[in-house]
């Protein structure tokens, strides 16, 4: 199972000047998550799951670029906007993850106020392990676990932020989740992470109760502002398996800009990955002080590029440099059904 994203580099490592502390910081501030992506194991199951149960819409079925042979699932709003994107790596057979430090905990939607009700009776009549926790800073939060394991949250807010909602969702209108509330981050230690997330992303301190303390940017538009940083010194170090996140996201506006951070986090010492093509977006790579898996994703171009909005997700896309080796890909993976189509 490969797990270190590693693909087609499209720059060399620039040279950073030491001690050069680049003005972009001054104007640059990360707005929140580009996606999260996590790993499953069934990808028929995956795909009832999100669609089917949470409502999401089915974006993009390509496939794992570091590995062709298995899928890479896009979930999202209607047109899979940057803060709404939940992206899976489907391995048939995968083992489980173990929950632990140096990982994400728990991956949270958003939800209306007026939708918990609605949500909890959804949730129970599709069979799915769920609860109502205690209210996480005025938020009313529902816990439930996916079919591999993965814990999701819903979190009644009306302070979503911006999303395309998805008109033919199985789920209405009034009660779809509107984009990523947040992600919990579970750290051995936090302070590190925590001067990342403020000192060079621009996030704030907004919130903090027990060993939870809860960062946002100052974007109060956009989808996915929030992370979760909850200190366990005493819990062991997870394993990232199916029913974990293998890395979470967060957006730069356009390719110049993501080079700039890229430069930042070198001079801070981060080992970054190249720039990497990810035909949707680009992406640089890195593990934050925590241990977990850190990835700047670009907002444009997206995933109108290659299908109509639409037809997303109907079709099998795949890279310009692997349409070659189609019929071998389209043999190997396994078929599937969209639910409602
Ligand atoms: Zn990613």
């Amino acid at each position: 199972m490969e797990l270190v994203p590693s693909g087609r580099p499209l720059a060399a490592p620039s040279r950073s000047r030491v001690g050069e502390r680049p003005d972009f910081l001054m104007k640059s501030k990360i707005p929140g998550l580009h996606h999260v992506t996590a790993i499953a194991s069934d990808p028929q199951r995956n795909l009832d799951f999100y669609v089917g149960v949470l409502g999401l819409r089915f974006v993009k079925r390509t496939v794992n670029f570091d590995d062709p042979g298995s899928y890479h699932f896009y979930f999202g709003d209607q047109r899979g906007t940057p803060g709404t994107i939940l992206t899976f790596f489907p391995w048939p057979g995968a083992r489980r993850g173990i929950r632990g430090t140096g990982q994400v905990e728990a991956t949270a939607f958003a939800i209306p106020p007026d939708s918990v009700g609605y949500w909890l009776e959804h949730l129970k009549q599709q069979l799915v392990t769920a609860e109502k926790t205690s209210t996480r800073f005025g938020g009313e939060v529902i816990r439930l676990l996916d079919p591999d394991g993965l814990l999701i949250e819903l979190i009644a807010t009306n302070s979503h932020g911006k999303v395309d909602l998805w008109p033919d969702s199985p789920v209405s209108p009034e009660h779809a989740v509107r984009g990523f509330h947040s992600v919990s981050a579970a750290l051995e230690g936090y302070e590190r992470t925590a001067r990342l997330l403020t000192e060079s992303f621009g996030y704030r301190l907004v919130e903090e109760s027990g060993n939870r303390f809860r960062f946002a940017s100052p974007d109060d538009s956009a989808p996915g502002r929030i992370v979760d940083l909850l200190c366990q010194p005493d819990t062991a170090t997870g394993r990232v398996a199916a029913g974990s996140v293998h890395h979470i996201a967060f957006r730069a506006k356009d390719e110049a800009e993501q080079l700039q951070w890229r430069e930042h986090l070198v001079d801070l010492g981060y080992n970054v990955t190249p720039v990497i093509d990810r035909t949707y977006f680009h992406s640089i790579y890195f593990r934050e002080p925590g241990g977990v898996l850190f990835e700047i994703a670009t907002e444009p171009p997206g995933f109108t590029l290659d299908e109509k909005l639409e037809e997303l997700g109907t079709h099998l896309r795949l890279p310009q440099w692997m349409e070659s080796s189609r019929s071998q890909i389209e043999n190997i993976l396994p078929p599937i059904q969209v639910p409602g189509k």
